[in-house]
């Protein structure tokens, strides 16, 4: 079970999920040692914050390449570690750090920077007003090991360029690819203290929590995210919360089978299917449905299944078993209610206790697990519906709203439902991608979370707003101040009428009743 609590121990293995071999053995950070880690960050990040923008626009650039010089040995890692196929991992993982870096060092000055608040009512015009963005302090990350890499360092990007320091508690299947994280960080000049790692399982994420961090970014399970908001909620901490997904695709009667059923077998199989943005539920008009079905399967049954070092490998294995089993029971309930196998539909032992068959299922209905649970897995269920409405109503009928695709020729009716659909994301003609694409916002609405990660608005989360007045007549006593009377309010009807009445003849004859405030007595 996600989330549960258990004992903190004193090491974690990091293991290949294609082979089983241990690849190492992490210490584990203890209580002390979380809060110990938070202390020094609350110190450094002080200078940090100092350096500016500027300066620490130049400490990305170095990550920048460094990364890139190093891009193949990382995305290595990343498959010894999580299994996806290397070149999955180039592409999607680090060239979205690559791509977010470039961001951040093109638009981090500009979106940082002092803003000027022009004020409309007349009133508050003798002063001047100013937005501030002040980096928060110290700020928690929690990540999940499906994108061990490109997650967390999108987030720290983030978080760094302004100002903040960063404590991470990565995935405890992934310690390693965030220990390179680190490292790529502190060789780019980001002070040790400033970005932290502290590895372990459950207890260790619930220990940063408890520690005096400024907010906390939590990307992972519901279950999970639902303990992470109870415990923020008792000490109002700001949190960001970036939940699972159920995401649908809607094939409307127009669309290119083709193309949208190879979207549908890479968006259902990209990293195994484990996948925040995975396509999850897959609703095909009627007229299509056993065309592009077929199709599916077809391609799905072309997929070389295998260790993701291997350079012909299209899907790797799943991370662990237990996630096979989670995989199987919903495949399971989804065949005894009926549903038809296209193809896979079983484990590949042949290959290693963590690889499931990529799998297409057909004839599904809503009651099935598979069409209503997240199964973060290599599974494609496929459904008819009747037309636009009825794919609309289905895709909205579940508990999750991360992102959805709409597919069709025609760019004016997918948006048309792109915007009926209850989702962060909607993409036409595209499934996944939007992941990858630095200036959108990512995040969920419903069960799939709160709060927003890249682009714009995913520093806005990095920041504090605050709101700095500065008064142009220092030497004035406002007219607002006590010294009330039958003739101040007289005056204030007038100001009112002057501002808000709605004929010409009112609004003057209110500026010459409200004309007379500025002789009025103050205390
Ligand atoms: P998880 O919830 O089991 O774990 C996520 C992180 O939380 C891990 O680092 C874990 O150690 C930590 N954790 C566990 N219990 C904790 C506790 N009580 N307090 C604090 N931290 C705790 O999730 P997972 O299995 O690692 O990741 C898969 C899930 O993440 C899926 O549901 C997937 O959809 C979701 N996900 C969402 C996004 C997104 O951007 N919305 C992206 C990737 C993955």
């Amino acid at each position: 079970m996600p989330g549960e609590l258990q004992v903190m121990v004193a090491k974690i293995p990091s293991m290949n999920p294609a082979t089983g071999e241990i690849l190492s053995e992490i210490e584990c950070a203890s209580e002390e040692e979380v809060l110990a880690a938070v202390g020094r960050a609350r110190v450094a990040q002080g200078a940090w914050s100092d350096l500016g923008v500027r300066r620490r626009i130049e400490i990305l650039r170095q990550f920048q390449r460094r990364l890139h010089s190093r891009k193949s040995r990382i995305a290595e890692a990343i498959t010894r570690e999580a299994g996806k196929p290397a070149a999955e991992a180039l592409v999607t993982e680090v060239l979205v750090v690559l791509d977010a870096a470039r961001f951040l060092i093109d638009n981090a000055w500009g979106l940082l920077r002092d803003e000027a608040v022009p004020h409309g009512n007349l009133v508050t015009k003798l002063k001047s007003g100013r937005l501030v963005r002040e980096p928060h302090g110290v700020i928690g990350i929690i990540s999940p090991w499906n994108y061990p890499f490109s997650i967390p360092a999108t987030e720290a990007l983030a978080a760094l360029v302004a100002g903040n320091a960063v404590v991470l508690k990565p995935s405890e299947l992934t310690p390693q690819v965030a220990l390179e994280l680190a490292s790529l960080l502190h060789a780019a000049g980001v002070p040790g203290d400033v970005f932290q790692v502290v590895i372990g399982e459950g207890p260790v994420g619930a220990a940063l929590m408890r520690s005096p961090i400024d907010k906390l970014v939590f990307t992972g399970s519901v279950t999970t995210g639902k303990r992470i908001a109870a415990a923020a909620a008792e000490r109002l901490l700001p949190v960001v919360l970036e939940l699972g997904g159920k995401d649908p695709m809607l094939v409307l009667d127009d669309a290119d089978v083709d193309v949208a059923s190879s979207a549908a077998v890479w968006g259902a199989f990209v990293n195994a299917g484990q996948a925040c943005l995975s396509v999850e539920r897959c609703y095909v008009h009627h007229s299509l449905y056993e065309s592009f079905a077929h199709a599916c399967a077809e391609k799905t049954k072309q997929l070389r299944v295998g260790n993701g070092m291997d350079a012909h490998t299209d899907v790797g294995p799943m991370i662990r078993e237990r996630q096979v089993r989670i995989v199987e029971a919903h495949v399971e309930d989804a065949k005894a209610r009926e549903a038809r196998v296209l193809a896979g539909g079983h484990r590949l032992p042949e290959l290693g206790a963590n690889f499931y068959a990529p799998t297409v299922l057909a004839d599904v209905t809503h009651d099935m697990r598979i069409m209503r649970e997240e199964t973060f897995g290599p599974v494609l269920p496929i459904m008819a519906c009747a037309d636009d409405d009825e794919a609309v109503r289905t895709a909205n009928d579940s508990e999750y709203g991360l992102a959805a695709s709409v597919w069709t020729r025609d760019a004016k009716r997918g948006e048309r439902l792109a915007r009926r659909i209850h989702a962060g994301t909607v993409m036409v003609n595209d499934v996944v991608s939007c992941f990858g694409i630095s200036e959108a916002p990512h995040g969920g609405v419903k069960a799939s979370g709160v709060g927003r990660t890249h682009g714009r608005f995913g520093l806005d989360e990095m920041v504090r707003v605050k709101y700095l007045d500065m008064d142009r007549m220092p030497g004035m006593k406002k007219v607002w101040w006590h010294g009330y009377g039958e003739s101040f309010r007289r005056q204030m009807e007038g100001f009112l009428d002057m501002q808000f009445a709605r004929g010409m003849g009112t609004r003057l004859r209110g500026a010459w009743r409200a004309a007379g405030v500025v002789r009025r007595k103050q205390l």
